[in-house]
């Protein structure tokens, strides 16, 4: 006996019955990332391990742990990616594309992380990322906070907070490092395993532990703000003051230091106390120094990814659902005469009807079990193709949801009536 086949732990099928919702949400970014002028873009589901190493940085947890990678038989290391700017930057520069002006792109896709599989937290889940290059200003981290912020709106969502934060300048960052490292060098003997290891390698991190027993020691902390260089405190009181115009809440959460080696200046994260420990469904900043770091000439840059499960789960904690705008139309045909002729109405319809769905019947069953096909595909008309409508080359339509008369019309004559109808 051979064994049950299944998925891999932690990586998911999307069913038909949920697939509605994706495609609610992912129309609705496309359309809207469009219309603030970012163009998609695609980039492969496999780079070299080397492009992610250096892009995220060894001391996080990505690469640390979570990355799927193997040898290839000509030695090269290659890894699944797992998140999507390191791709990007490899792109833009390999491509040149900063030297054409500013990059304004958006991308969404799978990505990988062998993580404990939990609610909101997979080894597969898909991202949908913006990213923007060779723009320092301000202006570009607030309208991203824009564009989210319109998303979560246009989605119905509520109760989304901003979480916003400054590291500073690479500089000013590495100057903060060192007091992180002499404060929680003298308090050694209270931090847990996890961060002493990360004493060494990534101190910020430590500030993001969720660890109960060291909340005290993190809250008295130093504070990057107090060491802030002038410019990058100025970069900061412009991304509040667009934020202020364009009336989006935020608070300031001086811990919020982001998982990945690459950030400076503006971090930011929109958080959800709806979905449990994984309430982050946005996150992002500008890393300014990261392409010239990966060997492309010195470009800013700021992006952001939201978590599209995340971002699902939500939705339905709130109970949204996604609207079908969409006419829907299922083509009954009780007797063998009409399957040819329901094949030519079908595509006459589809050709001349925007947004519409069409069931042409395939079950080929009793006309009573064609009719309960159509209300469970949730049908709006049936269109009957039987035996009279179709020696007088007419059809009948017979609304589904409603009381109202069934007609009988000529193919012309329905066609407009569906186009007054939507
Ligand atoms: P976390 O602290 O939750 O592990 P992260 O800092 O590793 O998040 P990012 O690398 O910033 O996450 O990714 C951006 C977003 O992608 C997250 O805010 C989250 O919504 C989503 N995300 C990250 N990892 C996963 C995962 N394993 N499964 C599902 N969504 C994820
Ligand atoms: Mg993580």
């Amino acid at each position: 006996m051979s064994k049950k086949i299944q998925a891999i732990r932690g990586m998911n099928d999307l069913l038909p019955k949920d697939s509605n919702l994706w495609m609610f949400v992912e129309r609705h970014m496309s359309d809207l990332f469009a219309s603030y002028g970012y163009k998609n873009i695609r980039t492969p589901v496999v780079e070299k391990t080397d492009t992610f190493c250096r892009a995220i940085g060894q001391a996080t947890d990505i690469v640390e742990k979570e990355m799927y990678s193997w040898k290839e038989s000509n030695g090269d290391s290659l890894s699944l990616r797992p998140e999507g700017t390191a791709g990007c930057v490899r792109m833009m520069i390999e491509h040149n594309l900063p030297r054409e002006g500013i990059q304004k792109v958006f991308y969404q896709g799978a990505m990988f992380r062998h993580e404990r599989p939990q609610k909101g937290r997979y080894r597969q889940f898909h991202q949908a990322g913006l990213e923007v290059f060779g723009a320092p200003d301000a202006k570009v981290d607030a309208e991203l906070m824009m564009i989210t912020h319109s998303l979560w709106q246009k989605l119905g969502l509520k109760n989304i907070t901003l979480e916003i934060n400054t590291l500073g300048s690479s500089e000013a960052r590495a100057s903060y490092r060192d007091i992180l490292i002499d404060y929680f060098s003298s308090n050694k003997n209270q931090l847990d395993e996890d961060s002493l290891r990360r004493l060494e390698t990534n101190p910020l991190r430590i500030l993001d532990s969720k660890n109960p027993a060291m909340q005290d020691l993190i809250n008295n902390a130093p504070k990057l703000m107090a060491h802030l260089d002038e410019e990058s405190a100025q970069h900061f009181e412009q991304f509040k003051a667009y934020l202020d115009v364009l009336n989006i809440d935020f608070v300031i959460n001086t811990r919020l230091v982001r998982g990945l080696d690459y950030y400076n200046r503006s971090v930011f994260e929109w958080t959800t106390t709806d979905l449990g420990a994984q309430g982050t469904i946005c996150a992002g900043g500008r890393y300014d120094g990261l392409v010239e770091k990966m060997g492309g000439k010195p470009t800013p840059a700021v992006g952001l990814a939201i978590g599209l499960e995340r971002l699902i789960l939500l939705l339905e904690a709130q109970n949204i659902t996604a609207q079908q705008s969409q006419l829907a139309i299922y083509i009954v045909t009780p007797n063998n005469e009409a399957q040819l002729k329901s094949m030519q109405m079908a595509s006459t319809l589809h050709q001349s009807l925007d947004n519409v769905i069409i069931y042409n019947d395939i079950t080929l069953g009793s006309l009573k079990s064609q009719f309960k096909k159509a209300d469970k595909a949730d049908a709006d008309f049936a269109l009957i193709l039987g035996e009279e409508e179709l020696n007088n080359n007419q059809v009948s339509i017979k609304p589904l949801k409603s009381r109202e008369q069934q007609l009988t019309l000529s193919l012309d004559e329905a066609i407009k009536y569906f186009k007054d109808y939507t």
